[in-house]
């Protein structure tokens, strides 16, 4: 298993307040799983407690990557482990170019395997994929990037630098359908070369170009129902009631 996410309870790290109350979830190499659930009821901040961001603190159950628990680990060494996440809202760091901080990521990751002649190669093949203009990647990260653009520069990072696992957060928000198409493209993309896959969205509407193996409907801070893609139309079609009218798992 790539990834077990077991009983996990977490708070806020500066208060009391419990957002997580007992995640379960299991993912395997390969695999593309998608997690749907109203806004407020924690999917951004599971996130997070899987990167390991010190605003939450893990109260009880364990989280699992490649058979380890990796609740003692700082989020850099998290992500070296093989494990990256995009941000529902992409921060900007002015100063640094994409492709320097792309470059030196990469080196980071998977050391000296490629020569940079290759490796620029690569960004510009992966940048041709997410049609973006090559200028971009000489920009200061998502420094006055557009919305698709951020999305679509996330994507290309994801595709250069071959995580393990990558957790998209709303990666589909706010996307027009010609960038949708292209996300998702580049999903299963990430997919063929064996990246496995947690998508976090509000929408059923990315996973129609997607190929998802598990859906899960998620509710207050735990994984209340799983099942195929068919899933995840019913919530569009029933609302997230429809975690009250069934038994499973719940
Ligand atoms: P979702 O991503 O499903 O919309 P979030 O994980 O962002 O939900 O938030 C779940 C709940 O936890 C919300 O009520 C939110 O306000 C609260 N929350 C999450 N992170 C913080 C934080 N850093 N400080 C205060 N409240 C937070
Ligand atoms: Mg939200
Ligand atoms: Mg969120």
């Amino acid at each position: 298993m790539l990834l077990q996410v077991k009983d996990l309870v977490a708070k806020l790290s500066e208060s009391d307040k419990v957002i997580l109350k007992g995640v379960n979830l299991e993912i395997n190499p390969g695999e593309v799983h998608a997690i749907m659930g109203p806004n407020g009821s924690g999917k951004s901040t599971l996130a997070n407690v899987i990167m390991g961001n010190p605003k939450y603190e893990v109260v009880s159950g364990d989280i699992f990557f490649e058979g380890e628990s990796i609740l003692e680990l700082r989020t850099d060494e998290r992500a070296q482990r093989g494990i990256m996440m995009t941000f529902q809202n992409p921060y900007e760091i002015e100063g640094v170019k994409l492709d320097q901080l792309l470059l030196i990521a990469y080196r980071k990751l998977h050391g000296e395997d490629k020569t940079f002649f290759q490796l620029d190669k690569e960004m510009k093949s992966i940048l041709n994929d997410v049609s973006l203009p090559s200028e971009f990647l000489e920009r200061f990260v998502n420094l006055g990037f557009s919305g698709g653009e951020r999305k679509k520069g996330e994507i290309l990072q994801a595709r250069f630098l071959k995580p393990k696992l990558l957790i998209l957060d709303e990666i589909d928000s706010g996307l027009d359908v010609d960038a949708l198409r292209i996300v998702a493209s580049q999903i299963n993309k990430l997919k063929e070369e064996g990246t496995s896959l947690l998508i976090i969205t509000h929408y059923a509407r990315i996973l129609n170009y997607l190929d998802v193996d598990k859906v899960h409907v998620y509710v207050d801070g735990k994984v209340a129902l799983t099942g195929d893609k068919s899933l995840a139309y019913e919530v569009e079609e029933t609302g997230y009631a429809i975690v009250n009218g069934s038994s499973q798992n719940a």
